[in-house]
């Protein structure tokens, strides 16, 4: 067994974002996965435009674009909010809802407005995440997860973030942001699209033992 390829053992992370960097980090050290990550800022790229109309499309951009940008394997992440009595909205705008560079608390303010002239039985949803990752051989593997619930419109809790506090999980009567984080990283989208991620990430370690 060869050392493989030292560019297996680095993975861009398509994020300008220090706090995701830290989350994902964690996230493979407790898969056991031997990957050094680093964010765009550190291989000298920004974050391209998202202008996919899917979560999937938006990630595979963000990843190619690491990975064309880097000359290393990358992994992208993308996520929002779905209310099935709006058509699916705020879906890919999620982080922009009330507009480029909104808050959380004005997206979240625009959802409640936008909820008025929505029946209660349509005001079911889910977040979801989907995540898209370059292999060394060029080739796209993309994966998501999802966590399904119900929104409402007078805010319940003080952990998380974006709409986590109008986001309630129907068995257990708590919104996401009445859970603590090891709560909600139990049942999140973003943790089941990682789950999911991890076998692809150990194909990526294999490639490198392969000399691929
Ligand atoms: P991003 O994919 O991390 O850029 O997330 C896009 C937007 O979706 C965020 O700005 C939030 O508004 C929303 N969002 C994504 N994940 C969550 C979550 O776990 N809780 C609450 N809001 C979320």
């Amino acid at each position: 067994m060869g050392m493989g390829d030292a560019r297996v053992h680095t993975l861009v992370l398509a994020t300008t974002n220090p706090g995701k960097v830290r989350e994902y980090e964690w996230l493979l050290a407790e898969a056991g996965l031997p990957l050094r990550i680093l964010g765009l800022g550190e291989v000298g790229l920004s974050a391209p435009p998202e202008t996919g109309e899917t979560f999937a499309e938006n990630a595979i951009l963000k990843a190619r674009h690491a990975a064309v940008g880097s000359g290393l394997p990358a992994l992208a992440d993308d996520s929002g909010l779905e209310v099935d009595g709006l058509g699916g909205a705020p879906g890919v705008r999620s982080a922009c809802y009330a507009g480029e560079g909104a808050t959380d608390e004005a997206n979240r303010r625009r959802l409640i407005t936008e909820l008025a002239r929505v029946p209660e039985g349509e005001r079911t949803g889910r977040f979801r995440c989907a995540i898209a990752i370059v292999l060394l051989d060029g080739a796209v593997e993309t994966v998501e997860g999802h966590c399904e619930g119900h929104v409402i419109t007078a805010p319940r809790g003080d952990n998380g973030f974006g709409y986590d506090s109008l986001f309630l999980l129907p068995g257990r009567g708590l919104t996401l942001a009445e859970l603590t984080l090891a709560e909600k990283n139990a049942i999140s989208h973003r943790a089941r699209a990682t789950a999911q991620a991890l076998p692809v990430l150990r194909r990526l370690l294999a490639q490198g033992e392969e000399g691929g």
